[in-house]
């Protein structure tokens, strides 16, 4: 079977890269600038990679770019989406590459019989932020979609850009009678493929000589998981609509503890970056356990390996 994979440079694009090479798929993955090493040496060093893997050059903002890479696919996962927090030009930076980057990559799709199914890939961020109390009682589940006015109030730009994109997608896939799945993962850990330092791993990694830590509540989920979820939900004709992933839901401060525990010679924060109360909630993993079949791998491993991978690249 033939797939593609958008922004497979990216932290959890590489590791679908490797899964998908590993079970036999001949892979076509785009990246942005295929003269930059740091993009591609690690894909072409994967197993497999030789015999399978072919690598593109597309732009999520350039009309027909993907046109040649989903051409004679059976499917396509849709990750490439600019991933971080502080932005002075929102609609540039994050809302036009992700809305118009994923219609861009829909609409190459709709033009290929072959295609069977797209996974996208969303995110709790396009779940949670509906302006809903939270509290611990409360489950988080597929049901839930932020609501754009809400992120646009509280300037969540990174939520609302996938809250825009997954709505648009939608849409345009309903319109198109094409097959789509979403996965919808939490803050993803484990150990990184790529050289460069992602927005995910890099929130692992500020905790570590920081005076403070945020006063955050997040779903944690290992790349590893999030990997295979994107592949069953392409290989398991069943599989529909969203799926959310999140082995634990933690405040900042227990992330802090078991690094602690961990890596007792680390330097980490002991207080909190501000003295509002902490906010806790559940996420629902009822309908990705049907699809995935087995356990998640547990958060404390997960930190260990984002851990051990950033020493291993020289970053600890
Ligand atoms: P990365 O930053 O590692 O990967 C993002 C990928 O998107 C890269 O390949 C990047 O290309 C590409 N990309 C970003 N902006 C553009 C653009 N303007 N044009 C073309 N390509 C672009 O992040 P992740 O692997 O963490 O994220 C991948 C996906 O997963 C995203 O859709 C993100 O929203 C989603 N996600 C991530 C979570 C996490 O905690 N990591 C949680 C939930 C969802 P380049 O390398 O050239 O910059």
């Amino acid at each position: 079977k033939v797939v593609c994979v958008t922004g497979a440079s990216g932290y959890i694009a590489s590791w679908m890269v490797n899964l998908l090479l590993h079970r036999g798929y001949t892979v076509k993955a785009t990246v942005r600038d295929l003269n930059d090493p740091k993009k591609t040496k690690h894909l072409l060093a994967l197993d497999g990679a030789k015999e399978r893997l072919h690598l593109f050059q597309a732009d999520l903002l350039k009309d027909g770019s993907f046109d040649d890479v989903v051409n004679g696919c059976d499917g396509v996962f849709h990750t490439a989406s600019p991933f971080f927090i502080h932005t002075d030009n929102p609609q540039e930076d994050l809302i036009d590459p992700a809305v118009k980057g994923t219609l861009n990559v829909l609409s190459s799709c709709s033009k290929v019989k072959s295609i069977k199914r797209v996974v996208l890939t969303s995110s709790v961020a396009a779940v949670l932020y509906n302006g809903s109390p939270l509290t611990p009682e409360v489950v988080v589940d597929e049901s839930w979609f932020s609501d754009q006015g809400f992120c646009k109030e509280t300037k969540l730009w990174y939520p609302l850009s996938k809250t825009l994109a997954e709505e648009a997608a939608w849409k345009y896939m309903k319109e198109k009678a094409i097959d789509m799945v979403t996965i919808n993962p939490a803050m993803v850990i484990g150990p990184l493929l790529q050289p460069t330092l992602n927005t995910s791993a890099r929130a692992i990694f500020n905790l570590i000589n920081a005076s403070t830590y945020s006063n955050i509540t997040v779903g944690c989920v290992h790349v590893k998981d999030v990997a295979n979820a994107h592949i069953l939900a392409f290989e398991t004709p069943s599989a529909s609509g969203r799926y959310c992933m999140a082995e634990s839901v933690v405040h900042f401060s227990e992330l802090v503890e078991i690094l602690h525990k961990l890596y007792p010679s680390f330097k980490l924060p002991d207080k909190c970056a501000d003295d509002d109360p902490i906010v806790k909630y559940q996420i629902s993993n009822e309908k990705v356990r049907n699809l995935m079949g087995v356990d998640y791998i547990p958060l404390e491993d997960g930190i260990k390996e984002t851990i051990e991978s950033l020493k291993e690249k020289k970053y600890i």
